[in-house]
Parts: structure tokens; C-alpha cells; sequence
């Protein structure tokens, strides 16, 4: 069987799973299973594929049909300028949370040295991206998750930035080192019993403890605002990920906690994502 047969079969099973990005996705495992980029694929499709890699190619499509998602079968993310390796063990970076980004290195344009605390910092997309693109920043990362941690190490190392990245094992009620400049962080923020209504690929395989925001969707979020506003200086920026439909009640929050509310950005699909603050 040639490449193109075997990838239109593959899109088949996907399709029938109802995955819409089944044809993208069997390239991208061919790729995978060929040790080749799927440029390489497209370009070569009339090649014959011998029995071991077809093989390993229905088995990568198995993976998916079972709705793994791609970046934790080919264990990576292109998130903002860089690729993050990713497992079960992190939420998989999302392109919403490159509005964090972008606004964190909009408000530092013109700052030299910064002191930034990203709370619940998973594979560390958020403060990685930036710390890369700030030589003269640097970063403190905790989470809660031992192997979340473990991931985060590994992409410092590839980014380079390991040296300005100091991380902890810590569940932000118990972190006590202050005086950022600016936090970050994209908490959990799901509530609980609607945790079972997203996509197959997230329910199933990404972990619960990243995504589950509790009763009301809002108590990691309580916490991270609480406790920010103790690690933070005065006049330092908080820049937080919120679900679409809690900007009211964050920025409630926020106030009664002494921020100012800079702004509220849009993530792609036009909801509410993101809140800017300020430490008053
Ligand atoms: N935006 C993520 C999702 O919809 C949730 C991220 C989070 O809880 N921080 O899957």
C-alpha cells in the first residue's frame, strides 16, 4: 500500500469518529510513523510503505480513533514561537493562552529586569514563551503537580532558559516567596459538573487537575487572586486566563483584593479570556 492509500484510510476510521480534523491529523501521524516531516509526506504520497511502518501508522490512527489527541500521540505543541514537549501529565497549550503572552510582552516593552511568577505553571508555555523572548527576566514557576513540573523542567532546558527559571512544588496556598513584579497564571477554571460536557480529547486525556475549577468554577481562581495580591508589589500587573462567562465575577474579585482592572482581552473565538490588573 502506497502512503496516499494508507493516509486516506486512516482519515476514513477518523472521520468516522467525528474527529473534523481527520485528514490533517492521519498526515501528521505518518509523518510521525515515517520519522519524516509531512511536508515529506504530501510531497511523497506515491511511495510504497513496507509492512512494519504501515503497521505503526494503524496504530498511531488507533491511538486518535480512541480521541488522544495529536500533540500527546506525537508528544509536542507549537505554542507562541517555540515547541513544547507535552504528555498526560499538562494541559496541552492552547492558542488562547498566547493572548497572555503577547499582552505580558506588550506591558514590558520597555522593562529591563522583571521578577515573574506564573502559578500553576503545567508544561510552562505562559512563562517560558516569555522568559525566551526577555533575556533579562526571571521566572518562578509552581504548581502542584510533581510531573507537571518534570515536563516544565524539560522545556526550559530546550528553550535554554533553565538557567532564569527557578521551580517549585507547591500548592499556591503554601507559597510564601514574594515581591513579583508581575504573576501569571491560567488556573483551573472549569466547574465541576461541566467538566464531562467538553471535547472527548480533553475529558478523556487531559488532567482533571488542570481543569477542574470546583463547585462554581471559581475556587482555584479565589485562591491564585488571594494569594497574588500578597506576593505582588505594589504597582505590579496580574495578568489572569478566566473562563468566558466568569469576567463579571473575577473582576468582583480582583477589586475587593486591591487591583485595578487594566483591561479584558478577547481569546479567538471572541470570548472573554484574559483580565489585565494592577496592584494598587
Ligand atoms: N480553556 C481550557 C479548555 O477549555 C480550560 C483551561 C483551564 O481550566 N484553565 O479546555
Amino acid at each position: 500500500m502506497n502512503i496516499q492509500l494508507a493516509i486516506q484510510h486512516g482519515t476514513n476510521i477518523l472521520i468516522n469518529k467525528r474527529i473534523n480534523t481527520a485528514k490533517l491529523d492521519a498526515e501528521i501521524l505518518m509523518a510521525k510513523a515515517l520519522k519524516k516531516d509531512r511536508k515529506y509526506i504530501i510531497l511523497n504520497n506515491k511511495e510504497d510503505l513496507d509492512g512494519k511502518d504501515l503497521k505503526y501508522f494503524n496504530k498511531l490512527i488507533k491511538e486518535r480513533a480512541s480521541y488522544k489527541p495529536i500533540a500527546q500521540i506525537i508528544n509536542k505543541k507549537f505554542f507562541w514561537n517555540n515547541e513544547f514537549f507535552v504528555n498526560e501529565n499538562t494541559l496541552i497549550p492552547r492558542p488562547d493562552t498566547e493572548a497572555i503572552v503577547e499582552q505580558v510582552l506588550k506591558l514590558t516593552k520597555h522593562k529591563n529586569m522583571m521578577n515573574i511568577l506564573d502559578i500553576g505553571v503545567g508544561s510552562g508555555c505562559i512563562l517560558l514563551s516569555i522568559l525566551k523572548e526577555r533575556k533579562n527576566f526571571y521566572g518562578t514557576g509552581i504548581d502542584i503537580s510533581k510531573n507537571a513540573l518534570d515536563i516544565c523542567k524539560i522545556n526550559a532546558k530546550r528553550l535554554k532558559v533553565y538557567g532564569r527559571a527557578k521551580l517549585y512544588k507547591s500548592d499556591i496556598d503554601k507559597f510564601v516567596e514574594a515581591n513579583y513584579d508581575l504573576i501569571i497564571s491560567n488556573p483551573p477554571y472549569i466547574k465541576s459538573c461541566e467538566l464531562k460536557y467538553l471535547e472527548s480529547d480533553v475529558v478523556k486525556f487531559e488532567p482533571k487537575l488542570a481543569l477542574d475549577g470546583g463547585v462554581d468554577g471559581l475556587s482555584e481562581i479565589r485562591k491564585v487572586i488571594k494569594k497574588s495580591s500578597e506576593l505582588i508589589k505594589k504597582n505590579g500587573k496580574f495578568v489572569l486566563e478566566i473562563g468566558f462567562n466568569q469576567k463579571n465575577k473575577v473582576v468582583k474579585l480582583l477589586k475587593e483584593k486591591g487591583f485595578y482592572i487594566n483591561c479584558t482581552l478577547k481569546d479567538l473565538a471572541l470570548n472573554d479570556r484574559c483580565i489585565v490588573s494592577t496592584k494598587i
